[in-house]
């Protein structure tokens, strides 16, 4: 998930927010200031609104407090983590490499909840010291503040432990299964499994909700379940992707043989004499028998088509200085990042400073099929 709004650094993380926050983060503050008027109806709009939006604000800094948790293990054993961001459902700590054992993924799993915990008893026990008594309720508007802040965060351990990959405690079942048979990608496929069987669950439950009178919490329920539906889903065959791509490099997979245009050609002889007859969607463009850049479909569509006659390939094409470029000794499965990062379908291979040959979308996926099909 890319974040849209950028807050700034904490360890070198980026931190920063997807659009789909705000509209939860609006949310969250009406229903805050609705709970916090109905307990105290005597504490006057201003007070009320202020507290509102403070809370909400703090609940966001205990969100990232959580997945920096996540971060600093991850960072403390040698994975990279990229950044930080906060979306309509949570946080979500982007770690760059899978977890090297069973007992790392664990520990970098369930320090989350731990930390949510810790976050949700230092809140209470705030609470306690500012006079707090649950029989009587809180009774200033800075302990009403503490007291929501030290149950949400205590709720977000406990929802953040259901067992349901990839959600922490999904992520601390499939560590434990790992640990176990010391095999982990049964550990993956068994997390997965119950993480789809919990989000069929929340939906159910969340319709028969619905149309028994819950109204709108039943959707919202139900909608949290599509969402672990589709994650559990998600992650299962991006660990299958990079378990079939494990040891395989882009050398091994891309294509040397490039076919080449000239610098000079135009666009309508490139995509009726090169693109249509061969089928191939990538030319470098060659001058003076030298590679200056490539041109794909999405180069050609760039230009209208009455003028393709007149358009050279050489200003039609992506020069290679602005190009993404993969080396023969990355691994596919770092490539096939690289490519859905810059939403291309292929990258060239550059080694040495010399284009030495393409790696293409394609040409991964058609080898983790050839792969599937072997049984393998
Ligand atoms: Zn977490």
């Amino acid at each position: 998930m890319e974040a849209q709004i950028k807050l700034g650094r904490i360890f070198g993380i980026q931190i920063g927010l997807h659009y789909s926050w705000l509209i939860i983060a609006v949310l969250i503050a009406l229903s805050l200031a609705a709970h916090f008027s109905m307990q105290h109806p005597d504490w006057g709009t201003g007070v009320i609104w202020g507290m509102a939006v403070i809370t909400a604000v703090l609940f966001f800094g205990a969100i990232v407090v959580h997945e920096l948790s996540h971060a600093l293990v991850a960072l403390n054993n040698d994975m990279p983590v990229k950044s930080i961001t906060l979306f309509a459902l949570g946080g979500v700590a982007q770690i760059e490499k899978e977890s090297a054992t069973a007992k790392i993924e664990f520990w970098m799993a369930i320090v989350g909840p731990i930390t949510s915990a810790l976050i949700g008893v230092l809140f209470l026990g705030l609470a306690f010291m500012m006079g707090w008594d649950t029989s009587v309720g809180p009774t200033t508007p800075l302990m009403a503040m503490t007291v929501w802040l030290g149950y949400i965060n205590i709720a977000l351990a406990v929802f953040n432990m259901i067992p349901g990959f990839p959600m922490d405690g999904g992520r601390v079942l499939r560590a434990a299964i790992w640990w176990v048979t010391e095999d982990q990608r049964k550990a993956t496929r068994w997390a997965s499994f119950t993480g789809q069987l919990i989000a069929f669950l929340f939906i159910i439950f969340g319709i028969i909700g619905f149309f028994q009178g819950m109204g709108i919490g039943g959707l919202w329920i139900a909608f949290i379940g599509w969402f672990l539906l589709n994650a559990a889903r998600a992650t299962l065959v991006q660990s299958e992707v990079s378990t079939g791509l494990e040891g395989v490099t882009v050398g091994d997979l891309m294509n040397e043989d490039c076919p080449t245009i000239e610098s000079t050609e135009n666009l309508r002889t490139v995509v009726h004499e090169h693109m249509l007859r061969t089928g191939r969607r990538c030319f470098v463009v060659m001058e003076r028998d030298e590679p200056v850049g490539i041109v794909t479909p999405q180069e050609i569509t760039q230009v209208e088509e009455r003028k393709w006659p007149f358009t050279l390939a050489v200003e039609a094409m992506k020069p290679i200085s602005e190009l993404h470029v993969a080396t023969p000794g990355m691994s596919a499965g770092e490539a096939l990042e690289l490519i859905g990062k810059h939403n291309v379908n292929q990258l060239p291979v550059v080694s040495g400073g010399r284009l030495v040959g393409i790696i293409s979308r394609d040409g991964i996926l058609r080898y983790l099929v050839t792969r599937k099909e072997l049984k393998m």
